[in-house]
């Protein structure tokens, strides 16, 4: 097995926010065998003088959609589904180029994209999917016109929802979506911005449904993520048990207690809305989408202010698609608005894994964790900027123990 050591390597240590100068890191295939100063190795071990720079985990992203690839998302549901792979491979590429070795997917990603990305077909980072995100008929993703009764239900039709009703057809689109290999279920507790038909501030699938749907996850060992944006939607997720909350942007403290007596995370996604409000001043979005835009835009920041406040576990997510991924690293700037750096740097990688059920294993540079490293230069502690000129700064990236980048 190949060993490489960097060295000369200040450490970041995400959970106690610190740096280590003077630091080695040794690598052996696809994980992190040590970390200390002035490591050996075999004869034929790679060195690489990192130069006193920042060694970090690899980022996560734990809300984006590289399956999303065209603005017209209606449209895209028309697609042959093996050129909307061919073009996420763009998207994956680079998602891994601007520092992010995993992601989690929330719609529309499955395992052919996650296993050509593992299998090296595709450079990408690691995979997290849940499949289709589930929607009741009218919900956030049923994507018909309104003139369209007949809804494709073939799976590989790249649409984002799979429409399910009821308690029975609910269970079955979970086992449908764990049959696939699925790391997580993503439902649609509300109507979200860019659907034709619901609203923002509604409340999708009855308690039972909801109850049904965690219980089902719950059998497989996974979890339940849901997409939502009032108090009144997420509260019901909580209580049905949803152990992530998507978006929020229309949140107030009455869900503070129930994140914390559900120990559930908050995934907000604000740079997605500042894209799309862009497309609106440049005219391109329809009437009916920019009025729901204008509802959660300017709640964002607070709902993000209110989570931090509360110290609730805040996971750094994106929601972007089509042509706006290269602001993937935006919303660090954002929420820095918020959010001191050592916070904004846990959000996208120790409390991120935690949230993927992968502690210890990804977000760390330590001994026996996935080796996804990079290579900094400055100090992301002191300016949380340095993160977000990867083409200047992001001097090396590792995934599972490969080299993908390495400009030191
Ligand atoms: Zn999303």
């Amino acid at each position: 097995m190949t060993v490489t050591i960097l060295r000369n390597a200040s450490v970041l240590d995400a959970a106690d926010g610190t740096l280590t100068p003077g630091q080695s890191v040794a690598v052996e295939g696809d994980r992190i065998a040590d970390v200390g100063p002035g490591l050996t190795g075999p004869d034929d071990a790679v060195l690489l003088d990192v130069g006193g720079r920042t060694v970090m985990p690899g980022l996560i992203d734990a809300h984006t959609h590289p399956a999303i690839v065209d603005q017209d998302v209606f449209g895209l549901a028309e697609w042959p589904p093996t050129y909307v792979a061919a073009r996420a491979s763009r998207v994956l590429a680079g998602m891994l180029a601007r520092g992010f070795t995993s992601i989690r997917d929330v719609g529309a990603g499955e395992i052919g994209l996650a296993r050509a990305v593992e299998e090296g077909y595709f450079t990408g980072p690691r995979l997290f999917y849940g499949g289709k995100q589930l929607t009741q008929t009218g919900g956030a993703g049923d994507w018909r016109a309104p003139s369209r009764q007949v809804y494709d239900a073939n799976y590989y039709s790249p649409a984002i929802g799979v429409i399910c009703d009821g308690v029975t057809e609910v269970r079955r689109a979970v086992r449908e979506e764990v049959r696939r290999g699925a790391h997580h279920i993503k439902v649609y507790l509300s109507g979200a911005v860019d659907s034709p038909s619901d609203r923002v501030d509604s409340t999708q699938f009855s308690v039972e449904e909801l109850t049904a749907i965690v219980e089902e996850a719950t059998a497989a060992n996974i979890y339940v993520a849901g997409h939502a944006y009032t108090s009144r939607a997420i509260n019901r997720g909580l209580r049905a048990g949803v152990r992530s909350i998507e978006h929020g942007n229309l949140m107030d403290d009455s869900s503070i207690p129930l994140f914390k007596e559900y120990g559930a995370f908050y995934v907000p996604t604000i740079v997605t809305y500042q894209a799309l409000a862009d497309r609106a001043r440049d005219g391109l979005l329809p009437a009916d989408i920019e009025v729901k835009l204008r509802a959660v835009i300017d709640g964002a920041l607070g709902a993000l202010e209110l989570a931090h406040a509360a110290g609730l576990p805040i996971v750094y997510g994106t929601d972007l698609f089509a042509d706006t991924h290269d602001r993937q690293l935006q919303e660090f700037v954002i929420r820095s608005q918020v959010q001191p750096p050592a916070d904004l740097i846990r959000s996208a990688t120790t409390t991120a894994a935690r949230l993927l059920q992968r502690e210890g294993e990804l977000g760390v540079v330590a001994p026996g964790a996935i080796a996804d490293l990079l290579v900094i230069d400055g100090n992301p502690l002191d300016d949380i900027r340095v993160l977000t000129t990867p083409d200047q700064t992001l001097k090396l990236i590792m995934k599972a123990g490969q080299l993908y980048k390495n400009e030191l």
